[in-house]
């Protein structure tokens, strides 16, 4: 199996990911998130609400609707050429390809002779309201940002807010993706995180190194390592139709390196488009020197599920023959997935040494209950204590507590670290303490 593969195997045994509809035969490239994807994924929204609410200054949070006017995809260009892809397809099986994958002219399916590329637009049309013709469509929206722009003088009046500062949002957005490959990498339904830094024009340069910096770094501290990221400039030409300058942040997946977040600077382009097509006014008025201008905005666009994929991957390791204090004697291959202990979706197991004694099992549910309002707990008592050591270690969990014969005597538990695999007795009365030192 290759390491994609694999990873997707591991995502739906553990419940992680799964495909969605699947009892229907599937549905093409949507997923649903399962009980330990969705903690991940919560925990991948925490870090990043965190990075932009507490961390940074003066950024604040906001939850458009998915459904907006379409007059708002008019004027950001998403309902005209702007927000197409080039299409061509085969004369002979009818599938559509993505200008950019056909190598040859020809299918690469089954090797037809393919038409000329056409224009196809990625919104996801929809109807609002009891009629279905031309005046109830509607759009679900392709990117969270424009939720964000046509709020821009809501947010800055009711906070009394001053340039520069930035309005952070995180929901799903919807694009008619034609080739939806590569498991969560490209899909129709799928989360951003996006962050519009509104500021002065001759400042928005400025500002544009500054956020590269600090998403390049957001990434890194959680554990991904340099040289599975880099940035990369795109070229005028190449630029999406709103950008005066921008970068890919990409990491370096099993298939390639591909664009997990992209940091652009689109000027004035989607507050005057806003300004001239609403009519209402969006410039911004210094309060202290009087000047009025339309603010310059520098994006950070992530996606949700393209930074889980990145996270997952990096974390994910296979210790052929075992690690060895887990290892039975099969010696079979371990996996671990050494999430960072901010992302990791569990992060303490408590295990009874047995399960066929009493007093042992009384105690680990007393422990449990005691750590869970805590910190996100599993209680696991099925099979030997090195497997359940093992299946915790895939699923990336930080500590296993284990509650034996001795601590029915002495009070203490073993304290199992899962990238050390160093144990450690702590007193029953001291593990909050000790945990709170090692996860918070
Ligand atoms: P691509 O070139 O890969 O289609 P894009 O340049 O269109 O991506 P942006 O419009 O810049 O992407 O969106 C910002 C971020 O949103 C991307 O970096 C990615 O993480 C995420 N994203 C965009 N499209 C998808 C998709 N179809 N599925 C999952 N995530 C996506």
């Amino acid at each position: 199996m290759d390491l994609m593969q694999k990873i997707i195997s591991l995502s739906k045994r553990r419940g992680f990911i799964f495909p969605s509809s699947e009892i229907y035969g599937g549905f093409g490239s949507s997923y649903d998130f399962g009980p330990l994807g969705v903690l991940l994924k919560n925990n991948i929204k925490k870090a990043w609400l965190d990075e932009m609410l507490k961390k940074q200054d003066n950024i604040v949070g906001l939850d458009a609707a998915i459904l907006m006017s379409p007059k708002v995809w008019e004027a950001s260009g998403h309902l005209t050429a702007g927000f197409a892809d080039e299409l061509v397809e085969c004369l002979s099986c009818h599938k559509r390809f993505r200008v950019d994958e056909i190598k040859k002219d020809k299918c690469p399916e089954c090797g037809g002779k393919i038409t000329k590329p056409k224009q196809f637009n990625l919104m996801m049309k929809t109807f609002v309201g009891s009629l279905e013709d031309e005046s109830a469509i509607a759009y679900l929206r392709a990117e969270t940002c424009q939720g964000i722009y046509i709020n821009f003088k809501n947010v800055l009046n009711s906070g009394r807010l001053k340039l520069p500062f930035g309005i952070a949002q995180i929901g799903k957005s919807f694009r008619n993706e034609i080739t939806t490959k590569n498991f969560i990498f490209r899909m129709r339904e799928f989360e951003q995180m996006e962050m519009q830094w509104f500021c002065h024009p001759k400042e928005a340069d400025k500002w544009f190194e500054f956020w590269k910096e600090q998403r390049l770094n957001w990434y890194l501290d959680l554990g991904v390592k340099k040289e599975n990221l880099k940035l990369s400039e795109i070229p005028a030409g190449k630029r999406a139709h709103y950008a005066k300058r921008q970068i890919d942040l990409e990491y370096n997946f099993p298939f390639g390196w591909q664009e997990i977040e992209g940091i652009h600077n689109r000027g004035d382009w989607d507050l005057s488009q806003h300004q001239k097509h609403s009519g209402q006014d969006l410039k911004y008025k210094d309060p202290e020197t009087g000047e009025e201008y339309i603010p310059h905005l520098i994006e950070t666009s992530a996606g949700v599920e393209r930074s889980f994929l990145a996270f997952f991957t990096e974390a994910y390791q296979e210790i052929s023959g075992g690690r060895t204090e887990t290892t039975e004697a099969t010696k079979e291959e371990e996996t671990l997935l050494k999430l960072d202990k901010k992302l990791a979706p569990v992060k303490v197991a408590i295990l009874p040494l047995v399960k066929n004694k009493k007093e042992i099992v009384k105690k680990t549910q007393e422990i449990y209950k005691m750590i869970k309002p805590h910190f996100m707990a599993q209680y696991d008592e099925a099979g030997s204590i090195g497997r359940r050591y093992r299946r915790q270690d895939e699923i990336g969990t930080l500590y296993c507590v284990t509650i034996d014969f001795d601590t029915l005597d002495d009070s203490d538990v073993t304290v199992r670290d899962r990238d050390t695999m160093k144990q450690k007795r702590v007193k029953i009365g001291k593990l909050l303490e000790y945990l709170a030192e090692k996860l918070n």
